[in-house]
C-alpha cells in the first residue's frame, strides 16, 4: 500500500489537538433561531448572524416556496449564459433602490462579491490600502488582483494617510474597509476614510456584510448611518446575515456594475442563485422597508446584553454593534469558556488564531431581534457563573 501523501495534514490536525484548538462542527438540528438545538442540546443561540430572525420569517418562507413552485429549484446556468432569471434582475433593481445607487449586481455570496470585485477592477500596477482587520474575502480579492497591498493598523487614519502620501499620485488606489468588523464589532472610520479617498484620489470601498440590515435607516448600511451618500464608490453587502438567506451584492454606478457583469469571475464562472433565494431576498427587503421596528428590537437587545456583560466586569473591547466579543486571552481559554457556556445552555463560539491574533482569543456573541429578555438574562447568568470559574471576572 502506498503511503498517504496527505499524512502531513493529519500531523497538523494533531498539533491543533495538542494546543486545544481542534474544533468539531456543531450540528444544528432545529431551525436557526434564538433558542436552537445544536448537537442535541437546546441552547440560547448567540452565534448566528441571523440578526433579525429572518431565516424563519413567514413572509420569506412563503416567498421561497412560491418561487420554487413557479420556477423550480435551480437556475441551470451562470448569469452570463442562460442563468439570469427575471427574479434575479428584480432583486438587483430592488437593491439599487434600497441602497440609493444607480445599479447593483448580486453574487452567490458576500465572499465572492468581495473577491470577485476587487480582483476584477485592479491590476498588478495598482495598490490597495487596507485595514489590518479587513475580512478574508477582501484579502483574497487583493491577492487575486496581484495589486500591491498596503495594510494600515486597525482604524488608524494617520497611518493610512502616511501610506497614501508615499504612493505616486498617478498610481490607481483602492482604499478599503469593513463597515462593521466581524470579530470586534466596531465600525470602520468611514467619514475620515472618505476624506482621505477624496484628498488622494482613491476609489473608496466598504464591505458592509455585518451592517446590512443592521445599521442605517431600514438597515441600509454604514454609508447611510454616517450620511456618506455619494462619497463611497463601491458598497458590498451580504444577503446571508441579517437578510436571512444567501448572497452578496455590490452597489455603485451603472457602468461599474456593467463592468462586473463582464469581468467578475464568480459572476461569469459560477452558477447563479436558485430562484427561491432571489425571491427570499426580495421578501426580506419588503420586511426591512415595511417593518423597521424589527431593527429597533435588535438594538434594544444589543444594549441590554452589552450592559449586562460590562456590569459583570467582562472585557468586551470596542464593540459598537450587536457583535460583542468577550476576551479570554489565549486560544485554549476562549475555547474552554465556549465549551463551559455550552454545558450551561449557551452557544457562543470561541474564536482563536488564525481568525484573530494569538493573544486576542475570545468568545463572540451576537444577539438578535428575536431573543427575549429572559433568554438574554439566562445567557448573562451563564456568563457570570463560567466567567468566575475561569477567573475572567
Ligand atoms: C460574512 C462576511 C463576508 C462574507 O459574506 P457571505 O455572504 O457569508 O459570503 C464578507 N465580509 C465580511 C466582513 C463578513 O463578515
Amino acid at each position: 500500500m502506498r503511503a498517504d501523501p496527505l499524512a502531513y495534514l493529519t500531523t497538523e490536525l494533531n498539533t491543533l489537538r495538542e494546543q486545544g484548538l481542534y474544533r468539531s462542527l456543531r450540528v444544528l438540528d432545529s431551525r436557526q433561531q434564538a433558542t436552537s438545538r445544536f448537537d442535541g442540546r437546546t441552547v440560547v443561540n448567540l452565534s448566528s448572524n441571523n440578526y433579525l430572525g429572518l431565516t424563519t420569517h413567514p413572509k420569506l418562507v412563503e416567498a421561497a416556496i412560491q418561487a420554487i413552485r413557479d420556477f423550480g429549484v435551480g437556475s441551470g446556468s451562470v448569469r452570463t449564459i442562460a442563468g439570469t432569471m427575471a427574479i434575479h434582475m428584480e432583486l438587483e433593481r430592488r437593491l439599487a433602490v434600497f441602497k440609493k445607487t444607480e445599479a447593483v449586481v448580486v453574487f452567490q455570496s458576500g465572499f465572492t462579491a468581495n473577491a470577485g470585485t476587487v480582483s476584477s477592477i485592479l491590476t498588478k500596477d495598482d495598490v490597495v490600502i487596507s485595514d489590518a482587520l479587513n475580512h478574508a474575502s477582501i484579502i483574497d480579492g487583493c491577492r487575486l488582483s496581484r495589486a500591491a497591498i498596503k495594510v494600515f493598523p486597525h482604524k488608524d487614519l494617520a497611518a493610512a494617510r502616511t501610506v497614501l502620501q508615499e504612493l505616486p499620485a498617478s498610481q490607481r488606489k483602492l482604499l478599503i474597509t469593513d463597515g462593521v468588523f466581524s470579530m470586534d464589532g466596531d465600525l470602520g472610520p468611514l467619514p475620515g476614510l472618505c476624506d482621505l479617498a477624496e484628498e488622494f484620489g482613491c476609489i473608496m470601498m466598504v464591505d458592509d456584510a455585518h451592517a446590512s440590515g443592521v445599521f442605517g435607516a431600514n438597515g441600509r448600511g454604514t454609508v447611510d448611518h454616517f450620511k456618506m451618500h455619494g462619497r463611497v464608490d463601491i458598497q458590498v453587502g451580504t444577503l446571508s446575515k441579517a437578510v436571512g438567506a444567501l448572497g452578496g451584492y455590490v452597489a455603485g454606478t451603472r457602468d461599474f456594475i456593467e463592468f462586473l457583469y463582464h469581468r467578475a469571475r464568480p459572476f461569469l464562472f459560477s452558477t447563479s442563485h436558485p430562484p427561491s433565494v432571489a425571491a427570499t431576498c426580495i421578501a426580506a427587503l419588503d420586511v426591512l422597508e415595511q417593518e423597521p421596528d424589527i431593527i429597533d428590537r435588535l438594538w434594544d437587545n444589543t444594549r441590554f446584553f452589552k450592559a449586562g456583560l460590562v456590569a459583570m466586569g467582562f472585557d468586551t473591547g470596542a464593540s459598537e454593534s450587536p457583535i460583542t466579543p468577550v476576551f479570554a486571552g489565549e486560544g485554549s481559554r476562549a475555547m474552554k469558556l465556549s465549551d463551559r457556556l455550552f454545558e450551561e445552555g449557551v452557544f457562543a463560539q470561541g474564536i482563536a488564531f488564525p481568525t484573530v491574533a494569538r493573544d486576542k482569543a475570545r468568545v463572540r456573541t451576537i444577539v438578535t431581534a428575536t431573543h427575549t429578555k429572559d433568554e438574554l438574562q439566562f445567557a448573562l447568568d451563564a456568563f457570570g457563573k463560567v466567567g468566575k470559574e475561569l477567573g475572567l471576572i
